[in-house]
C-alpha cells in the first residue's frame, strides 16, 4: 500500500510483517535479534520500539521508520462496574473497532473478545452490529493487535488467556485473516496461547466450518443457532436462507469428527419468539447424538432493539428442558451490559458521540 505521490509510504505493521522481511529489516544485526523483536512484541509491555530496551538505539529508529508498532489506535475506552473493559479503536484508513476485555469465569485472568471484521454484513435482526452493516474485513495483524493491546496495559492478575471471536464481524466470512490470525495466538513464538482457550463463534456458514476442521488446531468452535426450524432461523439470521440447518448440522458434526472437539451452541433466547419449552424440546431433537453444548445467552437489549430478554423463570425452564432431554446447556453470564460492551452491543456508536470539533448534530 502507498499514499499519494510525495507522501510518506505507508508503514506496514510489525504483527503483520513476514520472517522474511523482518529478516532484511534485521540484517547485519546478530541473528538473537529477531527473538527479542518477537519477545518484546507479542510477550511484553512495550507500546513502541522506542520502549524495547534490549535493542541498540539505533536499531529501534530504524524498525520504527520500517514498521508501525500497532496497527490500530485507541480512541477510547469505557470500564463497567464488574470490570469489563471496551475499546474503541480506529485502523489507518478511519473504521471503527470495539473490542472487550472481561473476567475470565472463574480465574483471575481475563478474556478478550474479538472483532473480526468492522461492521458485519450478516444482518441478523437482534444484533446491533448486524444494524451497522459491514464497513471491511479486518486484516490478521488488526485482530492479532486487538489481543496485544490489552496484554500490553494489563496488570498480572488481569492479564488475558482466552480468546474469542465473539466481537464484531463473522468471522468465517474473513476467514483466512482469521486463520492467520488464530496460528498467531497459539504459535509458541508469538502470543502463545493454549489452543484450546480459542473460540471462533459463527453465524454458521458450512463451507467455513468445514476450512477450521481443516486447521488441524483443537481451536474451540461455537455456532450460533438460535432456532432449530429453518423458517424461524431465516428471520433471526437471514443468511439462514442460504445455508439450510440440514447442512450446518453436517458441517458441525464433521467438524465434531475431524477435530475430536465438542461443539458449542449458541442460543440467544428472545421473549415469545424462540423461548417457549417446546422449542427447547425441538433443539434437543435437531441436536440429538452429538458432542456438544447448549449456550444460552440472555438477549441483551440496545436502543432501537426489536426484541426483548426473556425473564428468568423462562431462561431456567428453558434450559431445564434441554437438560431434561441429556443435553449439557448453561446460561451465559452476561457482562459489560451497562457499557453496550456484551454480546451483541457493539455498534461502534462511540464513534458517533465524539464529534468533530466545530461539528453539530
Ligand atoms: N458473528 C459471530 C460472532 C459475533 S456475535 C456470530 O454470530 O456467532 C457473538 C454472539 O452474540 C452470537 O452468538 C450472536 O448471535 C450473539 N448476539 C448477537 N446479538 C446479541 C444480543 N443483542 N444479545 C445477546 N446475544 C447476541
Ligand atoms: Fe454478524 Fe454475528 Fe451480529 Fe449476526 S450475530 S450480525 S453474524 S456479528
Amino acid at each position: 500500500m502507498s499514499g499519494p505521490p510525495g507522501s510518506l509510504p505507508v508503514r506496514p505493521p510489525i504483527t503483520g510483517v513476514s520472517a522474511g522481511a523482518l529478516r532484511a529489516a534485521l540484517s547485519g544485526e546478530p541473528r538473537y535479534r529477531i527473538d527479542q523483536v518477537n519477545r518484546a512484541v507479542y510477550r511484553e509491555a512495550a507500546t513502541s520500539f522506542e520502549q524495547i530496551l534490549t535493542l541498540p538505539a539505533g536499531l529501534r529508529a530504524r524498525l520504527a521508520e520500517l514498521f508501525k508498532y500497532e496497527a490500530l489506535q485507541a480512541v477510547r475506552s469505557e470500564t463497567s462496574a464488574d470490570g469489563t473493559r471496551k475499546t474503541l479503536f480506529q485502523t489507518v484508513d478511519g473504521a471503527p473497532v470495539e473490542t472487550v476485555q472481561m473476567p475470565t469465569e472463574r480465574s483471575g485472568a481475563t478474556t478478550i473478545c474479538l472483532s473480526s471484521q468492522a461492521g458485519c454484513g450478516m444482518g441478523c435482526t437482534f444484533c446491533a452490529t448486524g444494524a451497522m452493516g459491514l464497513t471491511r474485513n479486518l486484516s490478521s495483524s488488526e485482530i492479532v493487535d486487538q489481543f496485544l493491546h490489552f496484554r500490553r496495559r494489563s496488570s498480572a492478575d488481569r492479564t488475558p488467556d482466552r480468546a474469542v471471536f465473539m466481537g464484531m464481524g463473522e468471522p468465517l466470512a474473513n476467514v483466512r485473516a482469521v486463520e492467520v490470525a488464530v496460528r498467531a495466538l497459539v504459535d509458541p513464538a508469538a502470543v502463545g496461547l493454549s489452543p484450546r482457550r480459542v473460540t471462533v463463534s459463527t453465524v454458521g456458514l458450512p463451507r467455513g466450518i468445514h476450512a477450521m476442521a481443516g486447521w488441524n488446531l483443537p481451536v474451540s468452535l461455537a455456532i450460533s443457532l438460535h432456532a432449530a426450524d429453518d423458517d424461524l432461523r431465516t428471520k433471526l439470521v437471514p443468511v439462514a436462507r442460504r445455508f439450510r440447518l440440514d447442512s450446518l448440522m453436517e458441517a458441525s458434526r464433521r467438524f465434531q469428527q475431524q477435530a475430536r472437539r465438542r461443539v458449542t451452541y449458541e442460543y440467544t433466547l428472545l421473549d415469545e419468539v424462540n423461548d417457549s419449552t417446546s422449542q427447547a424440546a425441538d433443539l434437543a431433537r435437531l441436536l440429538r447424538g452429538q458432542r456438544c453444548h447448549v449456550n444460552l445467552i440472555p438477549f441483551n437489549a440496545y436502543p432501537g432493539a426489536r426484541f426483548h430478554p426473556t425473564p428468568r423463570p423462562g431462561v431456567r425452564a428453558f434450559r431445564d428442558k434441554l437438560r431434561e432431554h441429556g443435553l449439557r446447556a448453561t446460561v451465559r453470564r452476561t457482562r459489560g451490559r451497562d457499557i453496550s460492551g456484551a454480546c451483541g452491543q457493539l455498534h461502534a456508536g462511540a464513534l458517533r458521540a465524539d464529534k468533530q470539533p466545530g461539528s453539530r448534530d
